[in-house]
């Protein structure tokens, strides 16, 4: 037994607790015995001064512990994921969970609704008829069994005290602690009981992290605690500048992750990402040698048909329709209007300003201003041009997909603003900025 406000001020004086001391404040946030201005100001001082390597993983751990922990005790195979710290037309769950499936990885992905200018995988999903994002444990573990890979929503008791800390950061300007982020994110992701985890961090305008160093710091925070608390992780720096997929929104993403699975079209932006992220999930999980043989091993599942299969297999049996990957366009929801947003003038199209792109589907329904909203699935961009283009004045900048003609209006403006053109040629850039592993840092 500790006093909380004892803790508090050891923090706040800059001195650090230990793995006990944080498991028990961890187990008063949970049970609510810690108030809310005891666990605010416990933020604050984490704000200011910061947790050590050890109080970090002892806090995800503490908070990975405070809900249910997936065991996965007899599988022939890695249990394997990926988080993403969330971009615009970021659709790489969608390939990636069935493709490391189809190369002997287990996937028990638990993803997040879209909120801010990001978009999420759960909405996604939830564009298919009849998709189950939230089955019982027997219908979860069955899943994962059988294709492999399972994506479905976050159950209310998965590290609870987690959604109450965060809830109280939210509100209480303590959101942008990287170490406090470190432990929110990975103990979610450590729940579903991983041997090995991939960060996709991204970096630019519609990136989480304001800026680059910041990204980089997270990034770096993610890959210690994550492997100090035993799960091997690597990190990818990856580019949002640029919208990640040539779709943003909820069906026209599912339709675009299905072309890609199916081998119709292969954005290759989105397939240098996707495959990055995969390959350093074979390899973490000891599926491949080294990220050649796993990309081989990857554009083998994709050239079979087999990460397809995966797909189909995971939909079929959470309850969506049995042919949905013969013929997407007959079961994903349709906007009645589609209608190009045009270039103003002639130029070289400018690094996006991500952000407000993401925000242009969230003001058409394709995304949230309050957690508790529903979304339109069918509303969306597609055919986004990339930076580094010419265009002429007439070309086509995106496709919008939308519900009225005030709407067209209003997406037109947003984009004309949020996509540049200017006469200065734009360097090209890697869409994979840099690659961090437990290796890099000392
Ligand atoms: N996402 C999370 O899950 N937690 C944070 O603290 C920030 C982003």
């Amino acid at each position: 037994m500790y006093l909380p406000q004892e803790l508090i001020r050891r923090k706040r004086d800059g001195g650090a607790l230990n793995d006990d001391e944080i498991r028990w404040f961890v187990s008063g946030i949970k049970d609510s015995s810690i108030s809310e201005g005891q666990v605010s100001a416990f933020a604050m001082a984490v704000y200011f001064n910061g947790l050590t390597l050890d109080e970090r993983v002892a806090l995800t751990l503490a908070m990975r512990d405070s809900g249910d922990v997936m065991h996965w005790p007899d599988l022939n195979g890695p249990v394997l994921d990926k988080h993403s710290t969330g971009g615009v037309g970021d659709l790489v769950s969608l390939m990636l969970g069935p493709m490391v499936a189809a190369c002997g990885g287990y996937v028990p992905m638990i993803s997040g609704r879209g909120l801010g200018h990001t978009g999420g995988t759960l909405d996604k999903f939830e564009s298919i008829p009849g998709y189950n994002t939230y089955p019982d444990n027997d219908l979860f573990d069955r899943a994962v069994r059988e294709a492999g890979v399972a994506i479905i929503g976050q159950t209310g008791n998965l590290a609870p005290a987690d959604k109450r800390f965060y809830g109280i950061r939210d509100v209480t300007g303590t959101v942008e602690s990287i170490d406090l982020i470190t432990a929110s994110i990975l103990s979610k992701k450590l729940a579903e009981g991983l041997d090995a985890l991939v960060m996709d961090v991204k970096v630019g305008s519609g990136a989480f992290m304001p800026t680059p160093e910041k990204s980089r710091a997270l990034a770096e925070s993610i890959v210690r605690v994550a492997n100090g608390a035993g799960v091997k992780t690597t990190a990818l720096l990856t580019d949002m500048n640029q919208v990640l997929a040539m779709s943003a929104g909820n069906a026209v993403e599912m339709a675009e992750a299905v072309a890609y699975l199916r081998g119709d079209h292969r954005d290759p932006v989105v397939h240098e990402v996707t495959m990055a992220l995969c390959a350093e999930m074979l390899v973490s999980g000891q599926l491949a040698d080294n990220i050649d043989a796993a990309r081989r091993q990857l554009q083998s599942v994709l050239d079979s048909g087999a990460a397809l299969e995966a797909f189909q297999r995971m939909v079929t049996l959470l309850g969506g329709p049995s042919d949905f990957t013969d013929r997407p366009d007959d079961f994903l929801p349709k906007a009645p209007i589609i209608q190009p947003v045009i270039a103003p003038r002639d130029g070289i199209v400018q690094p996006l300003q991500v952000r407000d792109i993401g925000l242009a589907v969230v003001a058409m329904g394709g995304g949230r201003t309050r957690a508790d909203q529903k979304i339109d699935a069918a509303v969306g961009l597609t055919d986004i041009v990339r930076p580094g283009v010419t265009v002429r004045a007439g070309d086509v900048l995106a496709m919008a997909h939308v519900r009225s003609e005030a709407q067209l209006a209003d997406t037109r403006q947003r984009l004309t603003q949020a996509i540049p053109i200017a006469e200065q040629a734009v360097a090209a850039q890697p869409v994979v900025h840099d690659r961090i592993g437990p290796e890099d840092l000392d």
